[in-house]
């Protein structure tokens, strides 16, 4: 790789392949303003370099980050029923869910996947804000009861990214219906008693915080993600006052006792692993190769006594 394959092919190539070339090469982060590359942006998991904020992050990206080699098989998830209220506003519900689908390049709002981390064998979920705001309509509640069902089949603990507006309005109560459902699926896996851990990421509000992604054995959040009910604006125009520095935000909450761990991404993995396995009374993950053991007692007898032997040889030669 050098700056010329970096910058440069793409375009060349496109004016022969027509082959997609991303518009923006470059981001910029939402809280500090850097311009960053797109490359360096995405091989540091979507966290500005400068100033560690945790832009959205694709489900794809994510469990290629997080499972073993990159490797992982989707889990599918029944089709709901379209488009039941044949509801409207500026646009058709349809259309809005086309154009989300042509922009993200997925189905709906949520990836369900099977695959390891560290060699343990997890079912994982994760909601795409990038996807109409990572809404939870019937096909995000069929998707975290395909994963509770397989996470119980499979006998493997569920893990669970969330990232949402809210409910989605386009499906009205059937939306709302959701939370109890969902609520169901979690209940399903404590009586398998297989752990249920949830990774909470900016930002995780409406009624995904009013159901399923609070109800985790191990509530785990990224760094400065906003996770309420209602939006703090919503709250400042409504009791009419000034709201603490970093009021609902995970560090905040952190503090007040509503989650047990706020983690960086990049060491996301790592703790997920220690987790997963001390809930399920595995032993440590190997982090490393570790030389093969001796292979008995007469060889260690045999390799001590050379050593003795080799250490006499020295003291007389001295
Ligand atoms: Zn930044």
């Amino acid at each position: 790789m050098n700056w010329i394959s970096n910058y440069v092919r793409p375009k060349i190539n496109s004016l022969f392949s027509r082959r997609e070339v991303p518009e923006n090469l470059w981001t910029k982060c939402d809280q500090c303003g850097t311009m960053l590359f797109h490359r360096e942006l995405s091989e540091n998991l979507n966290v500005c370099t400068n100033c560690d904020h945790h832009m959205q992050i694709t489900p794809r990206a994510r469990f290629e980050a997080l499972f073993d080699n990159g490797t992982f098989t989707e889990v599918s998830v029944p089709q709901p029923v379209a488009d039941p209220l044949q509801f409207r506003d500026q646009k058709r519900y349809p259309d809005r869910l086309r154009t989300a689908q042509r922009n993200t390049g997925e189905k709906e709002a949520m990836l369900v996947a099977e695959g390891e981390i560290g060699r343990t064998p997890i079912i994982a979920a994760a909601q795409d804000f990038s996807f109409m705001g990572g809404s939870m309509g019937m096909y995000v509640g069929n998707a975290i009861i395909a994963a509770a069902t397989r996470a119980v089949e499979t006998k493997r603990p569920l893990v669970l990214f969330s990232a949402a507006g809210g409910a989605r309005m386009q499906e009205g109560i059937l939306s709302l219906m959701q939370m109890p459902r969902t609520t169901v699926a979690v209940e399903m896996l404590r009586e398998a008693g297989l752990p249920y851990i949830v990774v909470l990421t900016h930002p995780t509000t409406g009624g995904v915080t009013a159901s399923y992604a609070m109800l985790g054995d191990i509530q785990i959040s990224e760094p400065n993600a906003l996770i309420c009910f209602a939006g703090p604006r919503v709250i400042e125009q409504t009791i009419r006052e000034k709201l603490p520095e970093g009021f609902q935000r995970a560090e905040y909450l952190l503090d007040h006792g509503m989650l047990d761990r706020v983690t960086h991404r990049k060491e996301l993995r790592n703790e997920l692993i220690t987790v997963v396995r001390m809930l399920l009374g595995l032993p440590p993950a190997v982090q490393g190769d570790l030389p093969p053991p001796a292979e008995g007692p007469e060889k260690q007898k045999a390799e001590t006594a050379e050593i003795a032997e080799t250490l006499v040889t020295q003291d007389t030669t001295a």
